[in-house]
């Protein structure tokens, strides 16, 4: 009989979203016809911007006729997507080449995939709170696993430290769920101890495009070093609400050498391998965003979301509760009122105010005490779900 991967027995039960719909059903099954503020979502709720609907529109036409029709797409991506990428990150003074920009459907599928770059027998150190997919894909290919707690001492943002010493570092900045972002100075210390622990990084920049503090870094690579021990992995979800429509990127420099292996041309044969390519409509709507155009149309949606930050921060600052987050992220981290565990926190806001959040205890066990709000509802209940909050807690 054949034996299952049993590393997927090690898993622990994903239960932070079931849970939090299975309270917030039950709730709403006690009190019909009951609006709930919805501030834990992390999906976007406005629409692709006019520009990428335009060139979705002009790539069905091109499938339509004989001319301009597209079959399989290259496997690492179309040549004008990974062009359009690379000058995108040019313009912000990170010299990066077209063949080192792999087209993906997504930051979640490229961070699972990716993983087969590396050793099983290789460990793993994942900064927590952390986003659940990081754990949850090494305990499914049975590495082992450092647990690197962070906390409101540090800002949320550890430095490395010995016990941090691993093969593959996760790091997510802006980060989700904290917000936190990391500037040059502390990510120039991971490099470093990335670089002479001969470690690589896995740089999740899913949240870039909400940095607004000019000295914060978008990349990884705007750090000394960066292209001797990092991957960088993005995605037009958040940045410009592809969460639907499934595009992301990756960038692996030529220069990220580990045992003779150049692990850009590993990826080249893992893609060539495992994939053929993604739609080339989603690309063509996907370059549309690297346009001047696109730039700028991108930013009205996430000024509506920063927005949305901006109202529920004022009302944490107005009652008095620590949090982080929420100026350079779409996410608010903050720490419970009077000493409340996180679960028992969700419960008052949910019973007492109708507001939804995201207990912090579901992002790794130092997140417990914590909470999370996301900011890409919609404006009307985020404004309702602060004055309600102010009510409560002040
Ligand atoms: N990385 C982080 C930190 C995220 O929060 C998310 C989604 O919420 C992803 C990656 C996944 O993004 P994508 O929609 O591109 O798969």
């Amino acid at each position: 009989m054949i034996t299952p991967n049993m590393h997927y027995a090690d898993l622990k039960d994903s239960y932070l979203f079931y849970n939090i719909a299975q309270k917030t059903n039950r709730y709403l099954q006690d009190h019909p016809g009951t609006h709930l503020y919805r501030m834990g979502i992390g999906d976007v709720s406005l629409p692709l911007c006019d520009v990428v609907i335009k060139a979705l529109h002009e790539a069905v036409d091109d499938q339509a006729d004989k001319g301009r029709f597209h079959g399989y797409m290259p496997e690492c991506g179309a040549p004008f997507l990974r062009e359009a990428i690379a000058r995108h990150y040019r313009g912000r003074g990170v010299d990066i080449a077209d063949d080192e920009v792999f087209v993906s459907s997504g930051a979640s599928d490229e961070l699972g995939d990716i993983l087969d770059l590396f050793d099983r027998g290789s460990s793993a150190l994942v900064i927590e709170p952390a986003y659940p997919a990081y754990v949850d894909a090494n305990v499914m290919a049975g590495r082992r696993i450092i647990h690197l707690p962070s906390g409101e001492d540090n800002g949320f943002l550890p430095e490395p430290c010995d016990e941090a010493k691993a093969d593959i570092i996760y790091i997510c900045s802006p980060n989700n769920p904290t917000g936190a972002v990391f500037n040059r100075e502390q990510l120039g210390k991971w490099v470093d101890f990335a670089n002479s622990n001969g470690s690589v990084i896995l740089f999740d920049a899913a949240y870039e495009a909400f940095i607004e503090d000019e000295t914060l870094p978008h990349s990884i690579f705007e750090i000394e070093g960066a292209k001797t021990c990092a991957i960088e992995i993005c995605s037009l979800s958040k940045t410009a609400g592809f969460t639907g429509t499934r595009l992301g990127y990756t960038v692996i420099p030529k220069a990220l050498v580990r045992s003779g292996m150049c692990l850009n041309e590993m990826w080249i044969r893992n893609r060539t391998t495992k994939t053929n390519g993604v739609s080339y409509i989603i690309q063509k709507g996907g370059a549309a965003v690297f346009t001047d155009e696109g730039q700028e149309q991108i930013q009205e949606n996430i000024r509506v979301y920063k927005n949305n930050a901006k109202i529920l921060t004022d009302a944490l600052d107005e009652i008095g509760i620590w949090y982080c987050g929420g100026k350079n992220a779409p996410y608010i981290w903050l720490k419970c009122p009077g000493g409340m565990g996180s679960w028992e926190f969700f419960d008052y806001l949910l019973n007492e105010v109708q507001v939804v959040g995201t207990p912090g205890e579901g992002f790794g066990a130092c997140g417990e005490g914590f909470f999370r709000f996301s900011t890409f509802g919609s404006p009307e209940d985020t404004k309702e779900a602060a004055e309600r909050l102010k009510k409560l807690l002040s």
